[in-house]
């Protein structure tokens, strides 16, 4: 049995792993459909409910291969944790990247999956070529289908082997963690993406306030890697909630203690180690891409329901930019975008509080991230994408037959 990280998402399908790409091609000749898993750390029924499920992390392709002028070939089904390391023994790194990196590149990508940075771009943005297996078993390139079909796809169009990345020589960052209050952080946020190379806040519910992170490029001497008080943090405002002690005041003193100890910690590392955590603690997860002139009002309301109707939430809420790109089924394709993150623990109901946020987020022109919960089908996200239809018909085109088209998928790429 196959189940992804919330654990929301279960098949009873049999895995195959797959070390090379003839045995992929011959993959294709066979009946039924199909899906390729990355890390399974999306939310969304875009692994599961097909006939057979693809592993493809022991492909027998380089992590790193040919590296010429900013831009670098890799294994598209390497892990984001190893292709870091990899890139970093050639001087390399990733532009940006986001909370964690479990992810698998080709996974990642597949559902624009993103950092923070006014200026800076979700990694699918960065694939300046690619080369994938199709439904028929050919092996396609960005020369086949246009560039920006084919960085964001949701493994729709094909399985991703190798993509060209723009990468950047390695970094090192800093990173700085305030306690502000949450109104100040709301009206100052466009100030601090235009100040701050990476910036993001988190409105811890119930206490009036927020936590800013900040990252800048720095050639300070690297620190000790600091303890992971996130974790801490929320399992402290789990046990809070349980024993019905939410008051704003204890939220405000535990933010304070743990705020405080961070600030001291200063700390200063390679650019994936400071950027990316490991997140133990399951949740799940519902993030919407907003236009930023309409972002602040609609995270007012966000939380207004929440103090009003959410008692029950612990999770932070978090709220992030990225820059705009031309990938056809990016949300941030046209324009930046700033995005609202909201979670509850996996164990726990999701629905009331995911049902009663998403209209405000579909209502003010935001788009779902592709691997977190949504409820939008076809006839919408039609609406919210120019190319959405250009998409679907070289869809339909490359896989005639639904090879990797299963009934969730179909709902939202068949009108
Ligand atoms: C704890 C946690 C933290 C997260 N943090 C962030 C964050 O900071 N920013 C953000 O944007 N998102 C974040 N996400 C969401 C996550 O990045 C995306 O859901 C991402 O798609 C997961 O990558 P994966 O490798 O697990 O892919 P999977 O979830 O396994 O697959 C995602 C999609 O990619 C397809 N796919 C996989 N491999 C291939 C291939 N070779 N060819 C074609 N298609 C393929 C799959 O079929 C599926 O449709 C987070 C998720 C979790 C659980």
């Amino acid at each position: 049995m196959w189940t992804n990280w919330a654990g929301n998402q279960q098949a009873n399908t049999a895995i195959a792993r797959l070390t090379s790409v003839t045995d992929l091609q011959r993959a294709m000749a066979q009946p039924g459909n199909l899906r390729v898993v990355g890390a399974g750390h999306s939310f969304t029924p875009i692994v599961a409910g097909g006939d057979r499920i693809l592993d493809l992390s022991n492909l027998n392709l380089p992590k790193v291969g040919e590296v010429s002028g900013g831009r670098v070939w890799v294994n598209a089904n390497a892990h984001l944790r190893d292709l870091s390391p990899a890139l970093a023994d050639h001087g390399l790194a990733f532009r940006n990247l986001g909370d964690i990196n479990a992810q698998s590149l080709a996974g990642a990508v597949s559902t624009a999956t993103h950092g923070t940075g006014r200026t800076l771009p979700c990694l699918a943005a960065e694939i300046t070529a690619a080369k994938l297996v199709s439904a028929r078993g050919d092996i396609l390139t960005t020369d086949d289908i246009p560039l920006e079909m084919a960085q964001v796809t949701l493994g729709m169009l094909g399985i991703l082997i190798e993509a060209q990345i723009s990468v950047v020589p390695k970094y090192n960052l800093r990173r700085q963690v305030r306690l502000v209050d949450l109104q100040d952080s709301i009206a100052n946020m466009h100030r601090n993406w235009s100040k701050n190379r990476n910036f993001e806040f988190f409105y811890i519910p119930f206490s009036g306030k927020a936590v800013e992170l900040r990252h800048e490029v720095s050639d300070a001497p690297e620190g000790k890697v600091p303890r992971d008080l996130d974790m801490i943090a929320v399992k402290v405002l789990k046990l809070a909630r349980n024993k019905g002690r939410v008051s704003g005041g204890l939220r405000r003193a535990l933010l304070k203690m743990l705020t405080m100890a961070h600030s001291d910690e200063d700390y200063v590392g390679e650019s994936w180690r400071v950027l990316c955590s490991d997140r133990r603690i399951r949740f799940n997860e519902m993030e919407y891409h907003l236009p930023p002139d309409v972002a602040g009002d609609v995270l007012q309301e966000v939380i207004a329901r929440l103090h009003r109707d959410h008692k029950d939430i612990y999770f932070p809420i978090e709220v992030r930019q990225t820059a705009g790109d031309t990938a056809c089924l990016s949300p941030f394709q046209g324009g930046p975008r700033i995005s609202i993150a909201i979670h509850t623990d996996a164990n726990e109901d999701h629905r009331r509080y995911f049902d009663a946020i998403e209209p405000l987020f579909v209502e003010a022109g935001g788009r779902p991230h592709w691997g977190k919960m949504h409820s939008l089908t076809y006839k919408v996200l039609a609406t919210l994408y120019p190319d959405f239809d250009r998409f679907c018909a070289l869809r339909e085109q490359l896989d005639p037959t639904g090879k990797f088209l299963t009934p969730a998928l179909a709902k939202l790429f068949r009108p």
